[in-house]
């Protein structure tokens, strides 16, 4: 069998899409025992290179399912919304929300973090991390495919996979003046972390200041949420991020028209609470990275609906956060040193 549920939603919801406003593309298409999987991005909204753009991406490590489940569920509401508010129709034509939901559609079949050649992708860009441990497998290594954050090899190049989402990321994210991008994983710790750049270093990233405005005006507007916003750093360095290597290529193209800001986030999904609530789910090898009871997976699908119309509409709306004063980026920036990388300046 070559499909499966994500997919078969995925699809379903290409059909959807509603014309006037939105397109999908076939990214490529990655073969898998004499058949081919296809990766598909979606586009929806305004059709001007540099409007403000929304990015949401899943399915990057294929155990990981639940991550591109959270972003069809949202998908798939936002295009029934389409269907009869006004408000939003007029906020996309104004802002664009692009999304590969299912980037390692092989891993995702075949039950593995990696690819079909046994390569994560989320260590597959030549970044190179400064100051993490040889030994630190999860860093990223060129040991062998076998061994999980393998990075392949660097005479290869990029994975097929990779390279349609710096492509995408080319077309849709770097034309624009502002982006916050989210890119769903889980799997990782007790509570549901925001990353922000880098992991490849402890060194901050242009958008310091702007990333904790924008933690400042979330932590205002929803003081109940339940995400906690670091920079990934914070937790390791890893080697070959493909967030850290779209923000640099970002970063290196000219600012045309005033002042651009691009925040790449990891959603990273604390799934040791799942497992801790239902310790059986240690048994099965999705159930490390899944919620297996169907109320807990229910739940985990509305979770943070709250935080993609908050990015929907702040993206929209840059005052507090994007468009800073000189001094404003400077406090900022000093708050934030404090805050996540221990010190005054
Ligand atoms: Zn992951």
């Amino acid at each position: 069998m070559t499909f499966f549920p994500e997919m078969t939603s995925l699809e379903q919801l290409l059909e959807k899409l509603p014309a006037h406003l939105g397109h999908y593309e076939t990214l490529c298409h990655v073969p898998l025992n004499g058949k081919t999987l296809p990766i598909y991005g979606i586009v929806l909204g305004s059709k001007v290179p540099s409007a403000p753009t929304l990015g949401l991406f899943g399915g990057v490590h294929g155990l990981e399912r639940i991550g591109t489940q959270v972003i069809l569920a949202y998908l798939q509401s936002l295009v029934e919304l389409l269907g009869w508010d006004s408000s939003l129709n007029l906020l996309l034509s104004k802002v664009r929300i692009v999304s590969i939901p299912l980037l390692n559609p092989a891993g995702m079949l075949l039950q593995r973090r990696s690819n079909l050649k046994g390569v994560d992708l989320m260590r597959n860009a030549p970044t190179q991390a400064d100051g993490a441990p040889s030994w630190f497998l999860p860093a990223g290594h060129r040991i062998s495919s076998w061994l999980p954050w393998y990075r392949g090899k660097p005479s290869v190049g990029m994975q097929p996979e990779a390279r349609a989402l710096i492509k995408f990321s080319k077309k849709y994210l770097l034309p624009s003046q502002r982006v916050i991008s989210v890119d769903v994983h889980s799997g990782f710790g007790m509570v549901d972390r925001l990353w922000f750049p880098y992991a490849k270093t402890v060194k901050p990233f242009s958008n310091l200041p702007e990333a904790f405005a924008l933690k400042s005006l979330f932590d205002q507007t929803y003081v109940n949420h339940i995400y906690q916003f670091e920079p990934q750093s914070r937790q390791y360095l890893i080697h070959g991020d493909l967030w850290d290597y779209v923000y640099d290529l970002y970063q290196r193209r000219k600012a045309r028209g005033g002042h651009r800001v691009f925040i790449p986030l990891a959603l990273e999904m604390g799934s040791w609470l799942w497992v801790k609530k239902n310790p059986r789910q240690l048994l099965s090898v999705l159930g490390v990275f899944n919620p297996i009871k169907p109320h807990r997976q229910q739940r985990i699908l509305r979770r943070h609906l709250i935080l993609f119309d908050f990015l929907l509409r702040v993206i929209q709306s840059p005052e507090k956060w994007a468009h800073l004063s000189q001094d404003q980026r400077q406090y900022f920036r000093q708050q934030a040193m404090t805050l996540w990388y221990d010190q005054d300046e």
